[in-house]
């Protein structure tokens, strides 16, 4: 006879990188058993802080990444929107050293939120450290009782028919099987969890890499006269020295520097290959900005940090019955140029919840029925077939829209029209 147990079910979500974590805690709040594995040691560890001082990527998030936070959970939202620093518009560096600002809004967006409403007053762009970010979700996930985290646990392989995947524990170098009710693969742009998708799935793929790379670069903090440490720039702009094939953006930090991100072709960066050769060409395009970079400071990090590449992938469905579903760059990388990748992320797991809950999908389930073989969970299957139709032009019209804004940033904004219009519309 088959049993009647009834038990909330077991979600296993891979990658504990912002997306992964914010689905943890949306699931979790839905009454799921959550387990987050993650390849990679705990953010949080002191070696692992270190690591990624070395190299800190900066995000704009926007209304899009804060409405989904705050669907998800309002008090994590407001204590999120404590650390960042708005950006109301853009700060143009011409060769010369000139600065234009052009707001991003004629009324210019001010960057507060309601204190404790957690409603936002106006939509801004703000800038946050990813660590940083990451390092807040994953303690908001470990504060919840029903979400358990497991790093050094990388996924190898999954058997979606019977519910269950292999993972690599790192530390005793052994291989371990687990199951699973339902899988989110939230592991990244080269997820394995899409991989194994597409083994089951008539799934639609496309990769592209664009001919150009990026590498970070620090730029330190001023000192005011009592010696406390200043922006060297104006913190509420993002700061663009565009340079029609290639250009320069630097982001605000918390600790007063910037975080600065030079994009260009790869051949450019190819004749990169001595300090006279950097700091010659950075004296061409980017005086100002070398000045306050400081020269021994460029050529350390132009050794030190890596040079990677831009990629952009689409996949259509996102989902396998009722038993997986890929969000986040997982399922939808995209160049940075729009400022759009996380915030998308954290939007995919907005969408998902509003849809398992329009269509009552429960975290208890008469857990016999759910074997291998057994009755799909229809309220699931048609939420996630929902998720799939639904997502994937606007995730296919914002990837198309960064790829646009790189021209808009690299090259069109320096244009006379272009200003023009900036100009009339700030009037
Ligand atoms: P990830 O952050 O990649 O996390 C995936 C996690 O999965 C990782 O922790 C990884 O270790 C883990 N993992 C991978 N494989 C496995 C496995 N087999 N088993 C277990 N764990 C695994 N977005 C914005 O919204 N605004 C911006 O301004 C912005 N700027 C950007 C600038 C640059 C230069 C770049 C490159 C990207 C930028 N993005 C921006 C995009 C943003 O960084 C990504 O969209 C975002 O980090 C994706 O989050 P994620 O959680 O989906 O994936």
């Amino acid at each position: 006879m088959a049993s009647t147990h009834v038990s909330s079910r077991k979600v296993v979500i891979v990658g504990a990188g912002p997306v992964g974590c914010l689905a943890a805690i949306a699931l979790a709040n839905l009454g799921w058993n959550v387990d987050v594995y993650e390849a990679r040691p705990d953010l949080r560890l002191p070696s692992s802080k270190a690591a990624a001082q070395q190299r800190s990527i900066n995000l704009a998030i926007s209304s899009r990444g804060i409405a989904a936070l705050q669907a998800v959970d309002q008090a994590a939202a407001a204590r999120f929107l404590e650390t960042v620093i708005p950006m109301r518009g853009r700060m143009i560096h011409d060769v010369q050293g000139n600065q234009h600002s052009q707001l991003y809004d004629k009324d210019g967006q001010v960057g507060n939120y309601i204190p404790h409403s957690g409603r936002l007053l106006n939509f801004c762009i703000n800038s946050i450290d990813r660590a940083l970010l990451n390092e807040g979700l994953l303690e908001e996930a470990s504060a919840v009782p029903n979400i358990r985290l497991f790093f050094k646990h990388k996924v190898l392989s999954v058997d979606f028919d019977n519910r269950n995947m292999v993972l690599r524990d790192i530390d005793s170098e052994s291989d371990v099987r687990i199951d699973f009710h339902f899988c989110i693969g939230a592991d990244g742009s080269y997820s394995v969890i899409r991989r194994q998708l597409m083994r089951v799935v008539r799934m639609d793929f496309q990769q592209e890499y664009i001919p150009h790379e990026y590498i970070e670069l620090k730029m330190p903090a001023g000192q005011d006269e009592h010696g406390k440490p200043t922006f060297l720039l104006d913190p509420n702009h993002l700061h663009i020295w565009p340079r029609h094939s290639f250009m320069l953006i630097a982001l605000p930090n918390k600790d007063k520097t910037f975080t600065s991100t030079l994009f260009a072709p790869t051949i450019e960066f190819d004749r990169l290959i001595s300090p006279e050769t950097i700091l010659s060409w950075f004296k061409a395009h980017f005086p100002d900005a070398l000045a306050l970079l400081g020269e021994d400071k460029l050529l350390e990090d132009f050794q030190k940090n890596p040079r990677s590449p831009l990629v952009s992938t689409k996949s259509k469905p996102y989902h396998y019955k009722d038993r997986c579903v890929i969000l986040g760059d997982a399922a939808h990388s995209m160049v940075p140029f729009y400022g759009q990748g996380l915030n998308c992320g954290l939007e995919d797991v907005r969408v998902l919840r509003t849809l398992f809950q329009d269509e009552g999908v429960t975290a208890t389930y008469p857990l016999a029925e759910l074997g291998i073989n057994g009755i799909v969970d229809q309220p699931l299957f048609a939420a996630l077939a929902r998720y799939s139709e639904s997502r994937h032009d606007d995730l296919v019209a914002i990837s198309e829209l960064a790829m646009d804004n790189y021209i808009e940033m690299r090259h069109s904004v320096t244009t006379p029209a272009y200003i023009f219009r900036k100009t009339l519309d700030n009037i």
